[in-house]
């Protein structure tokens, strides 16, 4: 039987989508994308509106991988702090950076008002500080985004306007960010890929790769069909499989959760977040939180193995959104749902080659709701023959993860509980 949606509160609530039948048989096109994720979908509605013929395959549904799951955050800059990036690449080109991150939250209001996406896209980011480390970070950070980046959007706040926005006494101080926001993730995926097919993109659900070929005239092989291009283009993130080894060693699939309560009404969610923010906090393994457009709190944190829940998760979870927030101690959680987040060691985006003409991006490092659509814009640019932008990205330091493929997350998530515990010491 046909695998659908992991079953999650996204899930619940998505526009109708048809199922798209598998791949059957030979065909060829220009550019043959694998994974119908954020990253995929954008490299192949970004090439068909370039006249490019292109075919997306899907190992299960689009938007079933991470895109379909996540916290729906749409951050500014990248995961990594702007000086570490100037430190690699130079204050002029980490500019560019910024910008070009800049266009990856434009290209999500492009899209959703170009195609009519409806996806509760809503803005407003919260950075909010719960230690007095963390406080500290804030008026850097925000001095750092306007003096060197030219960013205006973001300023900081103290304790008091902060209890305005978020209704928990554990924040100290944070940073607005008029410049982020969220949205429904799933619904916006699955507005890309109707997108994708109204400009010619064919896409086939439930045709995972098991092989390819990485020459000049490449291919990639389903389990009942093969597709031949002249490009690949690789944006199978946290969920590739052994398709591509060499990808592997520079990602860290790490398991994260998302719990969402019963809707709170208008009364209770303007006891929680007035404003209606997305809100992250600033620790190394970060608590993230907003409302869905329903009013439910979606509320997610921690980093594990897998991406199956363990019994007591929600429970976990739920305390620890009552800690924050002891208003919900009634609250009932009413789905939880995991997904793997691709991690670089650097924590910025891995775009490159593996050879002449098969493009990967990966990693985005718990950024990819605003990255990813640059990314894919970034890698359709270097397939129609304009690689300026993505030659930037791929002066990125790029390290492999240390520790063979079953012990390389277990290492990660070792090294995340013990900086947490140095965070609580
Ligand atoms: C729980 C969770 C919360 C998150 N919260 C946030 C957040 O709030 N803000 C933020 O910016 N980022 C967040 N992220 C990260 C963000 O979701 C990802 O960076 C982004 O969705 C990556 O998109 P992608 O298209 O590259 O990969 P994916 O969306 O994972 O898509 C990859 C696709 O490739 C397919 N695939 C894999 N192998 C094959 C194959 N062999 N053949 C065919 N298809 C294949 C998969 O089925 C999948 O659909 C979160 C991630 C998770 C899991």
């Amino acid at each position: 039987m046909a695998e659908e949606h992991v079953r999650s509160y996204y899930a619940a609530s998505a526009n109708p989508a048809r199922a798209r039948a598998p791949l059957q048989g030979e065909i060829s096109c220009d550019v043959c994308v694998i994974g119908a994720g954020f990253t995929g979908l954008t490299i192949a509605l970004e090439l068909a509106e370039k006249g490019f013929d292109v075919v997306v395959l899907e190992s299960v549904r689009a938007g079933w991988g991470a895109s379909g799951r996540n916290g729906g955050q749409i951050c500014s800059g990248y995961s990594a702090d702007m000086d570490r990036i100037a430190g690699w690449v130079g204050a002029v080109d980490a500019r560019r950076l910024w910008s070009i991150a800049e266009e990856g939250k434009a290209i999500i209001e492009d899209r959703v008002a170009r195609h009519g996406i409806a996806c509760d896209l809503t803005s407003g980011y919260l950075y909010a500080a719960d230690s007095p480390k963390h406080e500290a970070w804030l008026e850097p950070m925000v001095r750092d985004w306007a003096e060197n980046y030219g960013y205006e959007r973001a300023r900081l706040i103290g304790r008091g306007e902060l209890r305005d926005l978020v209704r928990s006494d554990r924040f100290l101080g944070g940073v607005l960010d008029e410049g982020g926001g969220h949205l429904h993730p799933l619904n916006y995926a699955l507005g890309l890929a109707d997108a994708a097919e109204a400009a010619g993109v064919r896409i086939f659900e439930n045709s995972p790769v098991t092989e390819i070929d990485t020459g000049a005239a490449p291919w990639a092989r389903t389990a009942e069909g093969a597709v031949r291009a002249k490009f690949l283009a690789i944006a199978a993130n946290a969920y590739l499989g052994g398709v591509a080894p060499e990808l592997r060693r520079h990602i860290m699939p790490v398991g994260t959760y998302i719990v969402a309560t019963e809707p709170l009404g208008e009364e209770g969610a303007a006891e929680v977040l007035p404003t209606n923010l997305a809100v992250a906090d600033l620790n190394f393994v970060i608590s993230y939180f907003r409302l869905s457009a329903d009013r439910r709190m979606l509320f997610g944190t921690g980093v594990s193995y897998s991406t199956v829940p363990p019994l007591n998760t929600a429970e976990r979870y739920r305390r620890k959104m009552v800690s924050l927030f002891p208003q919900l101690a009634d609250a009932r959680i009413e789905y939880i749902w995991g997904g793997f987040v691709g991690i670089s060691r650097e924590r910025t985006p891995h775009l490159g080659r593996l050879s002449p003409t098969v493009y990967f991006a990966q990693g985005f490092s718990g950024h990819g709701v605003a990255l990813t659509g640059i990314a894919g814009r970034v890698i359709a640019e270097a397939i129609a023959g304009q690689a300026e932008r993505f030659d930037l990205f791929a002066k990125l330091p790029h390290t492999a993860f240390p520790g063979g493929r079953l012990l390389r997350t277990p290492l990660l998530v070792l090294a995340m509980t013990w900086i947490r515990l140095r965070e609580l010491i």
